[in-house]
């Protein structure tokens, strides 16, 4: 029997976890904290700090490989354990996404377009930036943004005084996409083939993914192709093998490449009810070297993140077991009103049944 092991141990790792067991995969999880949500699916837990190169070599040694659920695990770290153990994805679709800047780059440079952007160090580089960008743009923290934290609008020559505070570090300006939507696009290779999941909506409210709906109405079918045409030869250019999510801006017949993680995503959630097989079940699949599964589209589908704040409107779904509708409650012991704390899928669903019939339960 095959083990997987995963770095870090929240909701992505659970999830990954039971897909692997319904694949018969063992899997160990590492965590520093001891009620990590993926223990509970684990068939063995580490818990250690992400550091801590003596847990992590233990780690590599009790599987046959080891992936990882979040983005920000060091170099430092991984780098030398990549060198003798088998870590297949590897630090390189890490270190390319753990820099916007590296990140728009590498992007550009291996065919996605990408909005105008440029290097910003400090206020005159800022100038020089807008000059170049023009308004209305963004500017961002180069690393360790995330869910819009470390970014700034800037309409106009008064808003740069916003951008101050930001400028503490390095930072790049995009010029801002005045986008129809926002989509994702989450696909795993092999090293052979490239399998995509299809491409939905995505709706953010406070800056958190709230709603995927699949397939998205706005989106044509020859659009679609073209996303996963530039998403499948990216992969291919880049040499990246696992999982990918690239975030995207739509608009009108074009779109643009926004981010990428090289993990499981949140909007590809839906998949495990929604899909013949799942994001999760596919990285297990290419961990474990089994065959990569097309995925096929079973009905329309919503996915609906739940947030502390509708954690009690989740446990009432979950009681009234209706058909088509699955319950996933991530176990987290603490639970704060913007923390995601699970997500519900309504399988068989497209945005306007949501919109009447189930989003009145939760909070507005
Ligand atoms: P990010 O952390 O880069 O995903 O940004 C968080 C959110 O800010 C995105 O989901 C968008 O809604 C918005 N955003 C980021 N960059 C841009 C941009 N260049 N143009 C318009 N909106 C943006």
């Amino acid at each position: 029997m095959k083990t997987i092991g995963i770095i870090g141990g929240g909701q992505l790792g659970l999830m990954l976890a039971q897909e692997a067991r319904r694949l018969g995969v063992r899997t160990v999880a590492l965590d520093p904290a001891a009620d990590a949500s993926a223990f509970a699916a684990c068939d063995g837990r580490i818990v250690a700090a992400y550091d801590d190169a003596a847990a992590l070599e233990e780690l590599c040694r009790q599987c046959d490989a080891v992936t990882y659920e979040f983005e920000n695990v060091p170099g430092e770290v991984l780098i030398p354990l990549a060198e003798r153990y088998n870590i297949p994805q590897g630090f390189r679709p890490l270190y390319d996404s753990q820099d916007r800047l590296r990140e728009k780059r590498n992007a550009r440079a291996h065919g996605f377009d990408t909005p105008d952007f440029a290097a910003v160090d400090g206020l005159r580089s800022l100038r020089d930036a807008v000059a170049q960008v023009g308004y209305p743009c963004v500017l961002k923290t180069r690393t360790l943004g995330y869910d819009g934290h470390g970014q700034a609008v800037l309409r106009s020559e008064e808003d740069l005084a916003k951008a101050l505070p930001l400028l503490a570090v390095p930072c790049i300006l995009e010029a801002f996409v005045d986008f129809d939507y926002e989509a994702s696009l989450v696909m795993v290779a092999d090293g052979e083939k490239v399998v995509t999941f299809p491409v939905g909506r995505n709706i953010h409210r406070d800056g958190i993914l709230d709603l995927c709906c699949v397939p998205a109405q706005e989106l044509s079918p020859g659009l679609e192709q073209r996303m996963r045409r530039t998403g499948e030869s990216f992969m291919r250019a880049c040499g990246y093998t696992g999982i990918l999510a690239v975030e995207l801006f739509v608009k009108g017949d074009r779109f643009w490449f926004n981010e990428m993680a090289p993990r499981p995503h949140n909007s590809g959630h839906w998949t495990i009810e929604g899909c013949t097989t799942n994001q999760f079940r596919e990285l297990v699949r290419y961990l474990a070297g089994l065959p990569l599964e097309e995925p096929r589209l079973q009905a329309p589908t919503v996915m609906k993140n739940i947030l502390g704040r509708d954690l009690e409107a989740a446990e009432r779904l979950a009681a009234e077991r209706c058909e088509g509708v699955f319950v996933h409650l991530y176990g987290k012991s603490e639970s704060r009103p913007e923390r995601k704390m699970g997500h519900v899928t309504f399988v068989g669903t497209d945005a306007a049944d949501y919109a009447a019939r189930w989003a009145g339960k939760f909070v507005q």
